[in-house]
């Protein structure tokens, strides 16, 4: 597939992204495939061993809040949404008998929403906030998909399950404009969920969704998708500008104690990853530079939804090398449940995901 068809279809897959609240249409009917049943994504669960593994240090379960700790930070595992993805949108490059080698099943995937909130500082902070009742929208979307394990807009319910409300949020970190980060900002009213916090975004995100000019495109069914994608992130900066702080344009910054940003264009075109920690513990929140734990087994095969495929893929196994080499911990924002908080080992010429167990005796 050419390059240039690769990223209209990665741009007009994205579209999905902002449907919002309003956009919700109802599920095609639904087709049972007996593909999916039964079908375990076992590249999760291969049986390759680690040398070093990283340990999750006080690990804690709060009215079925799984929480832990890095560098001395306590970090919660907050879900917003549990949805089943059509596997056309995610793996459309993926050749079939790598679909069937790693065992991801070809009609429809269960992927999460799930989101760190962070205590640093005196402060709550989230890290992207799921799409809120803009899930409804992409559910909407994903209509040949069975969606009678999704579940969407639980963010609110499970930040009080850990005594919070959304005015205890100090600050959110937007990794990038799509609905499954950003949508969650506003109720279905389209007001603003939380009203103490600071907004964190890059630069380069906003301006290049605020520049863009979708009337120079000459395709028409292109036009129509970035048309589309424009006027939802437009629709949610409108409401959010007034509490947003850019993040410039830089390698790596300290937006909290041990809270780190820097670059991971390609997905979008602002995308940034954050760390936390600064010592011998790192966890590393890498957004949608991987959308599904069989990406690191084969990182050089693009994934559906990227703006710019091959941007992304270039920073793939760069970012595996570091996190080998750091014996980092890793949050898949999108991976299925109980497979999101992980690391990775080298396997043939690439990595394997590998979750941790989040049971808690
Ligand atoms: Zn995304």
């Amino acid at each position: 597939m050419g390059n240039s068809r690769r990223i209209f279809q990665g741009i007009l897959a994205s579209a999905v992204l902002f449907w919002g609240c309003r956009s919700a249409q109802p599920p095609e009917p639904q087709q049972q495939n007996s593909e999916s049943e039964g079908a375990e994504e076992t590249a999760t669960s291969s049986q390759t061993a680690a040398v070093t593994a990283p340990t999750l240090a006080a690990r804690q379960l709060e009215n079925g809040v799984f929480s832990f700790e890095i560098d001395g930070t306590r970090i919660y595992q907050i879900t917003d949404a549990e949805m089943n993805y059509e596997s056309r949108y995610l793996f459309s490059d993926v050749p079939e008998e790598v679909m069937k080698q790693h065992n991801v099943p070809s009609d429809q995937v269960l992927l999460t929403w799930t989101h760190p909130l962070i205590k640093v500082g005196g402060k709550n902070v989230m890290l992207d906030v799921g799409g809120g009742c803009g899930g409804e929208g992409v559910r909407g979307f994903m209509g040949k998909a069975d969606h009678s394990t999704t579940r969407v807009d639980l963010l609110q319910d499970n930040l009080k399950a850990i005594g919070l409300t959304a005015d205890d949020i100090d600050a959110i970190v937007v990794t990038h404009a799509h609905t499954d980060h950003i949508n969650g900002l506003l109720n279905e009213n389209e007001e603003m969920l939380f009203p103490n916090a600071t907004i964190y975004i890059s630069k380069v995100e906003w301006d290049f969704w605020n520049d863009l000019d979708p009337e120079t495109i000459e395709d028409p069914l292109r036009r129509k998708a970035i048309t589309g994608l424009k006027e939802g992130a437009l629709r949610h900066f409108a409401k959010i500008e007034s509490q947003v702080v850019y993040i410039d344009e830089g390698d790596r910054q300290e937006l909290f104690p041990g809270v780190f940003t820097e670059p991971a264009y390609g997905h979008t075109a602002g995308q940034i990853m954050v760390s936390v920690g600064s010592g011998a513990q790192k966890m590393y929140y890498f957004s949608d530079v991987f959308l599904h734990p069989v990406f690191v087994s084969i990182p050089d095969i693009s994934q559906g939804f990227d703006a710019d495929p091959e941007r992304n893929n270039a920073l793939k196994r760069p970012f595996l090398e570091r996190f080998e080499r750091e014996n980092a911990i890793l949050w898949g924002q999108n991976f299925p449940p109980k497979t999101v908080i992980g690391y990775v080992v080298p396997q043939d010429d690439a990595w394997l995901w590998t979750p941790f167990d989040l049971s808690v005796d």
